[in-house]
């Protein structure tokens, strides 16, 4: 005789029932975790089940954790199934059809017009994971059988929150299964490879096996090869590893898989923070040649190998989301809002100890291999220079580290520059921002033995002033701002109105300053010189300018020509040159313009023009 199947129907509580489109307006713009959440609820279980194994409550001695995705496009379903602790009718009622909604009750009242940032994430917070499922659902179907035994159950609820429950059901099997009845909503889903993709993206590295079928897919033939199945996660991923398991190629490995980059990365570091800050993660150092290309890292949140984000800037430091990585933070309340994070002690800390640990990497491997550190040096520079910009504590731990490149050649940290500097520059670092363009310039400071370090990189600006800021006396000064001491000759130069006059008009600029100085490399005839401060007004407004701002005003800051009078050239200019004077300054002010900067159109032609007709006096 047929058994008699208890037929219940019933509404899932009034309060339920007006959370049902509060699920679906708030995350309507991040449906796919519906996904996430429901094979959360099936690992969880397994692991219940796993640990009442271990504690020998249960006896399976062959129990292997298995959870199935599965889609169907022609029955319009998507289904979940685990073989984990399952549930009797009982605990269906009390644990999905009965939600503890007091407390998220109370949070949409409070919260409930202040949009979206004040309430993401309330859902998995308040054990409304299962609910998620609404957001892609017309109806959803749960079919279980407990470990326990018993009768197994079924239960299906509609959109509006009301049930229909049959015990017992004809399920032979432990475990549940969630069927999802997708609605035009969620019908992107019902594509397998869509499905797929969102479940690779949460799910890649959940602690149990999960496999993926097409249930549309046709049978293979007979005689044809049945593919084997795999499952699409890895339960054991590295981070979990104890880095001293791990070997180099691993780490590569995990990188160029998860990151699809095909590089290596130069280096990473494996962080596990004990209790209490209990998080694991390893971060890569992607190469970094351009200053802009590839600023956009990504560094990838996880709880309890659970997906959660990519690039939570609330969690980690702006400046560290350059690099890439993998976070595990069981302990976050990853499920409250942002602004919540933003404020909590517990994300500080992480960050904290994560901005130390990556200074403390950077210092050991400057310390350990120096020669391989400045082989790398190109490519974390603007890693290393923005993070100190953004942040001055990662500037503290990680100073000695970090390098100046010396132009022709080399590396030094600035403790090192100022200790080489102290006889002829001190305190004073001279740079140079295009080494081509400003070539005579450098060269006349490395005769003097005066090294000259190479910033050509926009962030370099700021750089610089950063690290005038932080070290007291220090002076940055590019090469062609001043003549350093150590530049010029023995003795005063005697001014010389008829020189100023000459170049002057040379220039066709009445106003140029123009200034007799005896320089140490004699073969020079004249050089320009525009101060660092009014140089670096003038990169700001062109900054300015280039952002769209304009600041008003016109700020042309002018140029001092430098005349050697220690030069053969400027001295027969002196004792007056004759027919030729006018043609001779006019080439020798040309010549000190071109190892300034660019000629514009006009002088680049003028400059052609002159120099033929210096030619034209050889012949
Ligand atoms: P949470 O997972 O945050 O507790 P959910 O709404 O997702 O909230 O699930 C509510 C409860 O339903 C779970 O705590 C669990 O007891 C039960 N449950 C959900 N899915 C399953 C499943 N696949 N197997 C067994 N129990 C489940």
């Amino acid at each position: 005789m047929a058994e008699e199947v208890k037929n219940e129907k019933g509404g899932i509580s009034v309060e339920t029932q007006h959370i049902f489109p509060i699920i679906k307006r708030w995350l309507y713009s991040d449906k796919e975790i519906f996904l996430r959440e429901i094979v959360s609820n099936a690992s969880d279980a397994i692991t219940k089940l796993q640990r009442l194994i271990s504690l020998g409550e249960v006896r399976d001695l062959t129990f292997d954790g298995k959870i199935t995705v599965s889609v169907s496009k022609k029955a319009r379903t998507i289904t979940v199934s685990d073989n984990g602790i399952g549930m009797d009718a009982d605990e269906v009622k009390k644990y999905i059809g009965n939600i503890a909604l007091s407390g998220a009750m109370e949070f949409i009242q409070k919260y409930e017009g202040e949009g979206e940032a004040a309430t993401d994430g309330i859902i998995g917070h308040f054990g409304l994971g299962f609910y998620s499922a609404f957001m892609v659902s017309d109806s959803v179907e749960v079919r279980s059988r407990s470990y326990r035994g018993g009768d197994a159950v079924q239960w299906i609820c509609s959109d509006e929150g009301t049930y229909e429950m049959n015990v017992p059901y004809d399920k032979e099997d432990r475990g549940t299964t969630v069927i999802m009845h997708v609605n035009d909503e969620g019908a992107e889903y019902l594509e397998a490879y869509k499905l797929r993709s969102v479940l690779e993206k949460y799910c890649s590295f959940m602690p149990i096996e999960i496999y993926f079928a097409d249930e549309d897919a046709e049978e293979p033939k007979e005689g044809e090869e049945v593919p084997e199945e795999k499952p699409i996660n890895d339960t054991m991923p590295l981070w979990q590893k104890n880095p001293s398991e791990c070997t180099d190629e691993e780490y590569k490995a995990f990188y160029h898989k998860v990151f699809g980059d095909f590089n290596d990365p130069l280096f990473w570091l494996h962080i596990k923070a004990d209790y209490p800050l209990n998080f694991k993660g390893i971060l890569y150092f992607p190469k970094l040649t351009h200053e802009f290309a590839n600023m956009e890292g990504q560094v990838k949140l996880y709880y309890n190998q659970v997906f959660v984000a990519d690039n939570i800037k609330e969690v980690i430091p702006e400046y560290l989301l350059m690099l890439r990585g993998v976070l595990d933070c069981p302990e976050l309340p990853l499920n409250v809002s942002r602004s919540y994070l933003q404020n909590n002690g517990y994300v500080t800390k992480i960050s904290t100890h994560i901005v130390k640990k990556v200074a403390d990497k950077l210092n050991s491997l400057f310390k350990n291999d120096r020669e391989g550190f400045e082989k790398m040096w190109a490519d974390i520079k603007t890693f290393c220079e923005y993070a100190a910009l953004c942040d001055r504590k990662f500037y503290d731990k990680a100073k000695d580290a970090l390098l100046m490149e010396v132009v022709h050649g080399g590396y030094v940290t600035l403790a090192e520059y100022l200790e080489g500097a102290k006889e002829t520059n001190e305190n004073t670092v001279y740079y140079a921002s295009d080494a081509e363009l400003q070539a005579q310039y450098i060269s006349m400071f490395e005769a003097k033995g005066i090294k000259v370090v190479n910033f050509p990189q926009m962030i370099d600006t700021q750089y610089v002033q950063m690290l005038e800021s932080v070290s007291e006396n220090v002076k940055f000064k590019r090469v062609d701002s001043d003549i350093a001491d150590a530049l010029r000759g023995e003795g005063e130069a005697e001014h010389s109105e008829a020189l100023e006059k000459l170049f002057r008009e040379a220039a066709g600029n009445d106003k140029l300053t123009v200034k007799c100085e005896k320089l140490a490399d004699v073969n020079v005839p004249a050089v320009l010189t525009l101060t660092e401060e009014s140089r670096r007004m003038q990169d700001m407004l062109k900054l300015y300018a280039a952002s769209g701002m304009n600041m008003g005003g016109d700020f042309a800051a002018e140029s001092a020509l430098l005349v050697n009078v220690d030069n053969p050239l400027i001295q027969k200019l002196a004792d007056g040159a004759g027919d030729n004077a006018a043609l001779l300054a006019k080439q020798i002010y040309s010549l000190a313009v071109l190892s300034q900067r660019r000629f514009g159109e006009e002088e680049m032609k003028d400059f052609l023009a002159t120099s033929y007709d210096v030619l034209s006096k050889l012949v």
